[in-house]
């Protein structure tokens, strides 16, 4: 997740539940969540507390960006988009200072575009949340304390309703004070794709590419065990530039073996690197 920049999205902005492949349980417990943003007035009425904040677990490129931006569909809402990462090198006050912002901005698309409700995304939330007790997160501190008070200060009543959907690979790092009651108290693990999974992801990714009637999907699915979506999405990728290089129109099954092959390497070779 480090690698790709947060501030330049390439993906399409009209993103639904449809779009994303396998994740079925996740899926169904996002919307479960997002029913709660649609029937807020009922909710409310029961005087059930609003719900704040949902928290996406699991490793990279599984699709929890992919998740916070189908649910805004879902609930036709503003969304804004922020990574915890963007806050490693701000001076004392200014991640503060933007977190501030994120939420008044929020509020003016909300009155622009005439919606109901605000969904903020947090990426690597870790990286701001990160437990306080080390000492050596305290340049943070002022930015998370900026963080749990605009969530604090969310009430059922508001309008628009702003909802935080925050993700991280690394949940046992958070800081107890975000995961309290009223803050990020509803957790949704993304996991890694099952065989059924990849074999809809690979699907998805094979839509706007010509691939050899000969080719077998399922193959794929079966050779790329603990693939991520991410990883599945690179092997389409390569299997094409794979097949450009060949000279062929279509994609063949050999080259979508060649793909497996290289994006697994490229994942050892990224690992070393780092170590
Ligand atoms: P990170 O933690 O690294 O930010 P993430 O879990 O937020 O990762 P996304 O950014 O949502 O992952 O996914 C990266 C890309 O991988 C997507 O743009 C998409 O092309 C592909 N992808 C990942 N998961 C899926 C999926 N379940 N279905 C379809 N495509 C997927």
């Amino acid at each position: 997740s480090s690698r790709r920049s947060s501030k330049v999205s390439k993906k399409p902005q009209v993103l639904t539940f449809d779009d994303i492949g396998g994740q079925e349980r996740a899926k169904k417990e996002l919307m479960e969540a997002m029913d709660f943003l649609n029937r807020a007035d009922e909710i409310s009425k029961l005087g059930i507390r609003p719900l704040k904040g949902i928290l996406l677990t699991g490793p990279p490129g599984t699709g929890k960006t992919l998740m916070a931006k189908a649910a805004a569909h879902y609930t036709d809402s503003v969304f804004l988009a922020a990574s915890g990462s963007e806050f490693v090198e701000m001076y004392v006050g200014v991640g503060a200072s933007r977190i501030r912002d994120l939420f008044k901005e929020a509020k003016n698309r909300c009155a622009k575009e005439e919606k109901q409700n605000a969904i903020i995304f947090i990426d690597e939330i870790d990286v701001i949340g990160g437990k306080r007790d080390g000492g050596q997160q305290r340049e943070y501190d002022q930015t998370l304390n900026q963080l749990l008070t605009e969530m604090d200060g969310i009430h059922s009543e508001d309008t628009p309703r702003i909802l935080l959907i925050a993700a991280t690979n690394r949940k046992e790092m958070l800081d107890s004070a975000l995961l309290r009651p009223g803050r990020f108290d509803r957790h949704i693990q993304v996991d890694l794709p099952d065989k059924q999974g990849r074999m809809h992801i690979l699907k998805l990714h094979a839509n706007n590419k010509p691939l050899d009637p000969e080719v077998e999907l399922e193959k794929v699915a079966d050779e790329t065990f603990q693939f991520s979506g991410a990883q599945l999405e690179s092997v389409m990728n390569e299997a094409a530039i794979y097949a450009m290089r060949d000279g062929s129109e279509t994609i063949g099954q050999q080259h979508l073996s060649f793909a497996i092959d290289k994006v697994m390497m490229g994942e050892k070779t990224d690992r070393e690197s780092t170590q």
